[in-house]
């Protein structure tokens, strides 16, 4: 049997909890990291119809608003 002091006991089980918290931990942290998608353009649109702002995620050439469902002109801004 492997006699341990009790401090050594209670050092081992300080590192091992906070292995159990830190290495789950980072391993997310990186995994979030490579996740990001790359920067896309979004355009900020004005319904010509309603006047409600949307966003254009896609970046369409003709956008739709989602509110009226109306076709508006692009806009240069
Ligand atoms: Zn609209």
């Amino acid at each position: 049997m492997i006699q341990v002091s009790l401090e050594s006991a209670i050092t081992l089980y300080f590192v091992i909890t906070t292995l159990m918290i830190a290495l789950p931990w980072v391993y997310f942290l990186l995994l979030k990291k490579k996740r990001t998608k790359p920067f896309s353009p979004v355009k900020l649109h004005r319904c010509e119809y309603c006047l409600s702002s949307f966003l254009d995620a896609e970046a369409r050439k003709i956008p739709r608003c989602p509110t009226c469902g109306s076709y508006n002109t692009p806009s240069n801004s």
